[in-house]
This record gives C-alpha cells, structure tokens and sequence, in this order.
C-alpha cells in the first residue's frame, strides 16, 4: 500500500449492506489488499441485517408472489424499513443486486469509487417487492448473465471492484491503469521467470528490452484478443466511443 499522505482520503470510502445473511460478510472483503485497506480506514463495511425490521414475532421477511407463481418475495414493509435505517444521506447511491439490473461496467465502478461510498441492498428468494424499488429509487445493477442464489457474493465483487480503485490502496507497483476494459481492450498475456516452461518459451520480443516493440506487441496482442472474445468491446473501441468497453 502506498504510504504517501497525498494518496490518503480523509473521509473513508463507506459501503453498508443490507442482508438476510449477514455471515456472509466480510467474506473475501477481509482478504489481501482490500482487507488491509479497512484495517487502515481507508474504506469502511457496514452490514444490516435485514430480518431486524420484520414487523412480526416469526420475524418473517418473505411471503408468496402476488398473481401466484413459484418461490416467494421479499416483503415491501420490512425491505423499506431496513433501507430507512440506513439511507440517511444522499450522498451515496442505494443499489439493488438483481440480474434484472444494468451490467456492472469497470466505468461504473470508477463513478462509485469517485464517491463516497454505496449501499448495497442484496436480494434472496425470487427477489424484491417492485413497489421498494420505485418508492426508493433503487439502482439495479447486474454483475452478468447468470443466477445467483443471493445479492451477496453480487456485493462483494462490486465493492472488491471499487475498493481497489481507492487512493492509497494499490501499491504503485500495482496500477490498474493498464489493466483490462481501462482504454477499451482487454489484457495482453502476461510472462514471467523461467523463461521456459514445460516447452513453451516467453515470446523473444519482451526479453529483448525494445520498449517501443514491446509496446506495440502488446497492443497488437490486446486488440486480437478483444476481437476474438469481445466483438461489442471492439466495435466501440473501433468507433472511438470514449475508449470505454460499456
Ligand atoms: N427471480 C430473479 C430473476 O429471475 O431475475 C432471480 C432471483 S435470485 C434467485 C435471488 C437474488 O440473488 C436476487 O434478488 C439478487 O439480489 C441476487 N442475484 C442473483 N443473480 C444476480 C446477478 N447476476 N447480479 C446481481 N445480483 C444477483
């Protein structure tokens, strides 16, 4: 981690969850860098449980879906509750986990770890009453194609993803300014000692100490792998939309 003061914020980055499964965190939020990052207060976790605010003594948080159908929904009267609790600024964005929700892009990621932090509202079930997420404005973020079976593991990578792009949290060493979706492309392959192995040697160009050449071989390497496995990335990036992947 950097120790220069001028990397340091005053105020640390600030992430609250709101969970049926509050266990669940710290998580891998507590490992290497990010967890160091806590420790020394540049971000800070809150969770929240959200079975606190059930309006019963069963301490009930679900019932059946409106119109029928399978599973159950997570109850308006409680969700609203437990976000009331928390939200008592407006300074930082209240987000809904839902594979419903926009894609999580590395532009968005940036935005959060700009600000002052987020509240992360992880859905369980079939999911959350619509009325909750109109009434409070939610942000529905998605982070891909698939599902999962709670909003927690769904936190947890976007709060990884903007932690580590806090000031003071990656060592220089470590700049992400190279790094995948930051000027439109994907990674170029990585190499390193032994300069063999298991027959597969690392290509002369990066041993050659030609920086220029070894600038433009990545670059070459970075586009072809971006057209192969990305052609949404590498339209925009052919269209000079911003250099950005989303
Ligand atoms: N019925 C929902 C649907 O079809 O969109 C899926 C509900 S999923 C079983 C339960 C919860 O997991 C969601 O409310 C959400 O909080 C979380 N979740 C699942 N997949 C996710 C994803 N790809 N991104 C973000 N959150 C996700």
């Amino acid at each position: 981690m950097s120790e220069n003061p001028k990397d340091m914020r005053r105020e640390p980055w600030r992430a609250s969850v709101l969970t049926l499964f509050p266990d669940a965190f710290p998580g891998v939020l507590e490992a290497s860098i990010i967890g160091g990052a806590e420790k020394s207060g540049i971000w800070q976790l809150e969770t929240v449980d959200i079975r606190d605010f059930s309006v019963n003594r069963h301490r009930t948080v679900d019932s059946p879906p409106a119109g029928g159908g399978p599973g159950m929904v997570l109850k308006p009267d409680v969700a609203a509750k437990a976000i009331d609790s928390v939200v008592t600024d407006t300074g930082r964005p209240l987000i809904y986990l839902t594979p419903r929700g926009k894609p999580l892009t590395q532009q968005r990621v940036r935005e959060l770890a700009s600000g002052e932090g987020l509240i992360a509202f992880c859905g369980r079930f079939e999911g959350l009453d619509e009325r909750v997420i109109e009434g409070r404005q939610m942000e529905e973020v998605s982070i891909g194609d698939f599902v999962l079976a709670g909003g927690e593991v769904a936190a947890q990578v976007m709060i990884e993803a903007c932690v580590r792009l806090l000031p003071g949290v990656l060592g220089d060493a470590q700049s992400a300014s190279e790094e995948s979706f930051e000027d439109g492309l994907l990674e170029y392959p990585l190499y390193t000692k032994p300069r063999e192995f298991e027959g597969r040697a690392i290509p002369e160009v990066l041993l050659s100490g030609d920086h220029k050449k070894i600038e433009q071989w990545r670059r070459q390497q970075s586009e072809d792998i971006t057209k192969a496995r990305r052609p949404d990335m590498w339209t925009a990036y052919k269209n000079g939309d911003d250099h950005e992947c989303d």
